[in-house]
């Protein structure tokens, strides 16, 4: 079952990740450098033969930030019109202020609908698309999902130390505004004085949320060599093999989404408008970060709030896992949130392969960081994502056929 060797892929995965990243650059969602990204991969899909090649525009909110910074200004303007007038109205006016705040933020989170997506204005973006026709009928679905756009490179990701630092202030400020409408709440009803002074207290956790969120928007694009021209580059080396060597009774989709690194709105729209077509049993194996450091799947995914994987997407990798004994590969939980998490929350079987430099390795993340670049990707793992990924796809064409076959005979002859 397995093919000899990847080193082919491996180069032109790089190719595509040396376009991406240093020909184009960063790739902010909405811009015209995501524009260019898709165009790209359309023109790489067109050379390797891939069927249905087709953008899919879409709107979205071109950045992740302008829903928490609303959120939080909601919630401090509250409390500094209590801190300046402390009157019953203005309590009932600071706790809805601060309930808007702790909804915004939640919905953000977990892509919901809220008064900040009402309000914010929208641009346009578009996933690239495209088919890979099985050899003979088609049995089974996957989809190889990668993001064209690349995230800002704020202060807070620009070292473990400040990540963390950030992770626990976020945490803390959003903290702030539950505990500003209960305790305005309260007050309402008790008659509590003091509470001006509690609002005084989570007035600085909040504007330091706000001012986090207001300077990541000043930013820079990060050129994304690792997050995620790598996702990109394997995917279209996939797409490549598979127009040479395709599945038996397996159709593989492409979906090289927009707008992930703002709320995942390019899979949201993909999904909208293929799901169903695709089937409840398509597969969707989504590729984000893939060229640094050990190969990594996913068992839940989520940025505050951890959504399982569908169990047997985690079967499949699991088995994919055992048959490359080989290689190292670790299963665990997800920082933040990838394109999976759509297709999860539908109950879809959503797969996502990442790679994360291994603790003591010496070598670090660059994610978000400006110093994402093709340098530092390594080949060997990308060719480990390659090498999994692939035996992925074999596994779903198998089963396919095994599924078909009355006698639990395997059709594919492998
Ligand atoms: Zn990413």
């Amino acid at each position: 079952m397995q093919p000899a060797s990847f080193s082919e892929d491996v180069q032109q995965a790089l190719q595509h990740v040396h376009y991406l990243s240093q020909a184009i650059g960063g790739r902010g969602s909405c811009t015209a450098q995501e524009r260019r990204a898709g165009e790209y991969a359309a023109e790489q899909m067109r050379q390797i033969g891939v069927k249905e090649i087709r953008a899919e525009p879409f709107t979205a909110i071109p950045s992740t930030y302008w829903g928490y910074a609303l959120s939080f200004a909601a919630a401090s303007t509250g409390l500094l019109i209590v801190l300046l007038s402390d009157g019953l109205g203005e309590r009932v006016l600071a706790a809805l202020l601060s309930l808007a705040g702790v909804w915004g933020f939640l919905a953000e989170t977990e892509f919901a609908p809220s008064w900040t997506r009402w309000a914010l204005s929208r641009k346009e973006s578009q996933n690239i698309c495209g088919v890979i026709p099985a050899e003979k009928d088609v049995w089974s679905r996957v989809v190889l999902c990668a993001h064209l756009d690349t995230h800002r490179t704020p202060i807070f990701y620009s070292s473990e130390v400040w990540y963390a630092a950030f992770t626990a202030l976020v945490a803390l400020s959003f903290l702030s505004m539950a505990v500003g409408a209960t305790v305005l709440g309260l007050s309402i009803f008790l008659d509590w004085t003091s509470a001006r002074w509690v609002c005084l207290g989570l007035l600085p956790v909040q504007l330091f949320g706000l001012a986090m969120c207001l300077h990541a928007d000043f930013t820079p694009y990060s050129p994304g060599a690792n997050d995620n021209a790598s996702g990109v580059g394997a995917a279209l080396a996939l797409a490549r093999r598979l127009r040479r060597k395709p599945l038996k009774h397996t159709e593989v989709h492409l979906a090289l989404t927009g707008c992930e690194e703002v709320g995942d709105w390019g899979i949201a729209a993909y999904l909208d408008q293929n799901a169903e077509k695709l089937g409840k049993d398509a597969v969707y194996i989504i590729l984000d970060e893939v060229g640094l450091g050990d190969l990594k799947y996913l068992t839940a995914d989520g940025l505050i709030f951890k959504h399982k994987t569908h169990p047997r997407a985690l079967e499949l990798a699991r088995q994919a896992k055992r048959a490359l004994a080989e290689v190292k590969i670790v299963e665990g939980v997800g920082l933040a949130y990838t394109d999976a998490l759509q297709a999860t929350k539908r109950g879809l079987m959503a797969l996502t392969i990442c790679t994360v430099p291994a603790p003591k390795s010496g070598s670090v993340t660059h994610w978000h960081r400006m110093t994402d670049t093709l340098e530092t990707l390594s080949a060997k793992d990308l060719e480990n994502t390659l090498r999994f990924a692939w035996t992925l796809l074999q596994l779903v064409d198998q089963r396919a056929a095994e599924a078909a076959s009355p006698s639990g005979v395997n059709l594919n002859g492998q």
